[in-house]
């Protein structure tokens, strides 16, 4: 640890800007639904594996963890795909 005030042992700093604070809770989430739920959310469009949260240009968003591209805004998925299927 770097003596850093982190809330809910995940890495939530307070004085984080709104773009990291939202990845943060992102990461939250996100690590919560797949080490307790056993829920793999969000997932890539076209790949099938879990977006990133990540901030890009100031803006807090789910990226692609093999193409580095910005999906889109957290918050703002795009509708799921209807021919995918769940399993
Ligand atoms: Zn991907």
């Amino acid at each position: 640890m770097d003596g850093t005030l982190r809330l809910f042992a995940t890495g939530l700093v307070p004085d984080d800007d709104a773009a990291a604070t939202t990845v943060s809770v992102a990461e939250a989430v996100q690590g919560h639904l797949t080490l307790y739920e056993f829920i793999q959310w969000p997932l890539c469009p076209g790949h099938g594996h879990p977006m990133r949260p990540s901030v890009e240009h100031d803006k807090a968003c789910r990226t692609c963890p093999a193409s580095h591209r910005s999906i889109c805004a957290i918050g703002e998925l795009p509708p799921p795909d209807p021919s995918a299927t769940v399993t």
